[in-house]
C-alpha cells in the first residue's frame, strides 16, 4: 500500500533496531482518512472470504479494525487488557507478552460476543513476535469459531510473528513489510 509506505517514510521514527514509532498517524494521534483507506484495503484483500466478525486487541488495533468492520459491515470486538467487573465470569482469555511494554497480560473477550458459528478476521496494527496474534488465536480457539485470516498494518518481517502464523496455515495479509530497522533507517 503505497500511501502507507510513504507515510511511514515521512513520519515514522526508528527508536531502535527493532522498534518503529508511528505515533503521529496510528498509535497515538490517528489519521482517520488513512485508517479508512486501510480498512478498504483489508476488505478488498479478504473479499472472497466469509467473515462474520473482526477481532482485535486494545488499543491500537481498534481504529483499523473498526474501519475494516465498516467496509465489511460486520461487528468489531476488541479483546480487553484489563478485565472490567461488568464483563462477568463468562469470558475467553488469551495470554500475551507485550514486546513494547515487556510484561505479560491476559486479554479477555466476553463469551456472548463469540460463538462456534463465527468466522473471524483478526486485525492488528503491528506484527512482531506474534504474541498478540497468538493471544487472540487462543480466544478464537476457545470459542470454537473459525479463523479466516489475519490482517496486519505493519509487519516487521525480521521478527518471527509472520512465520509463526504461516506455519499454522493461517492466511496472513500485511499492508507493509519492514525488513530492517538498523542504523535508524526503515527498509521495506
Ligand atoms: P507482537 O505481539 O507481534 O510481538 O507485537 C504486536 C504488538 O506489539 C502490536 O499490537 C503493537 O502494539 C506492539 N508493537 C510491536 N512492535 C512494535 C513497533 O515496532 N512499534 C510499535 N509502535 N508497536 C509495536
Amino acid at each position: 500500500m503505497e500511501e502507507l509506505k510513504q507515510r511511514i517514510m515521512k513520519d515514522g521514527q526508528v527508536l531502535s533496531d527493532s522498534i518503529l514509532k508511528v505515533d503521529s498517524f496510528l498509535n497515538h494521534q490517528i489519521d482517520p482518512l488513512l485508517m479508512h483507506k486501510i480498512g478498504q484495503e483489508f476488505a478488498y484483500r479478504f473479499k472472497d472470504e466469509i467473515i462474520t466478525k473482526i477481532l482485535t486487541v486494545e488499543s491500537s488495533g481498534i481504529a483499523v479494525a473498526l474501519m475494516t468492520g465498516l467496509e465489511l459491515n460486520v461487528p468489531v470486538i476488541f479483546a480487553k487488557k484489563k478485565k472490567a467487573t461488568t464483563m462477568g465470569k463468562e469470558t475467553y482469555t488469551g495470554k500475551v507478552y507485550s514486546f513494547t511494554r515487556k510484561e505479560s497480560v491476559n486479554i479477555t473477550v466476553a463469551k456472548k460476543y463469540l460463538s462456534s458459528e463465527d468466522k473471524i478476521l483478526i486485525i492488528d496494527d503491528f506484527l512482531a513476535t506474534g504474541e498478540a496474534a497468538q493471544g487472540m488465536l487462543q480466544i478464537v480457539e476457545q470459542s470454537g469459531a473459525e479463523i479466516v485470516g489475519v490482517g496486519i498494518v505493519i509487519e516487521k518481517a525480521f521478527q518471527k510473528g509472520g512465520n509463526l502464523l504461516k506455519q499454522k496455515g493461517i492466511k496472513l495479509e500485511t499492508l507493509v513489510q519492514i525488513n530492517n530497522l538498523s542504523q535508524g533507517q526503515v527498509e521495506m
